[in-house]
């Protein structure tokens, strides 16, 4: 059966999406626009736990807030999805601004084993 679609993204995904085009500047503030991982000028605001990876389906606002956002340069964003640097992420966050990452789906990330400076 063929289905036309009118308008591809859905009025709830749409509001998401906006949601988190404001969060930006605040993220870009926050980091002074660089990546928090290496310090080079950043050029792309990253959410750390994805929306919809894999367990994490309930957690669909979560996701847009700024303790999950940070700034990464373009090197730093290729190696992000590694659970080793969302473990650095984490910890670079929390020990910058204090954020809490006890709860899940942060804290399986922030547990991590951070084995020294390998990336
Ligand atoms: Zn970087």
């Amino acid at each position: 059966m063929k289905r036309t679609r009118i308008n591809p993204i859905s009025k709830k995904r749409s509001k998401e999406l906006r949601h988190r085009k404001k969060l930006w500047p605040n993220i870009i503030v926050r980091d002074g626009g660089n990546c928090v991982l290496c310090g080079r000028g950043g050029c792309s605001v990253h959410e750390v736990i994805q929306r919809g990876a894999s367990g994490h389906k309930t957690m669909l606002t979560q996701c847009f807030v700024e303790k999950n956002m940070c700034v990464l340069c373009l090197a730093c964003h290729a190696k992000a999805h590694n659970p080793k640097t969302k473990a650095r992420i984490l910890q670079t966050l929390h020990a910058r601004h204090g954020y809490d990452y006890s709860e899940e789906p942060w804290s399986r990330y922030f547990d991590e084993v951070h084995t020294g400076e390998e990336c």
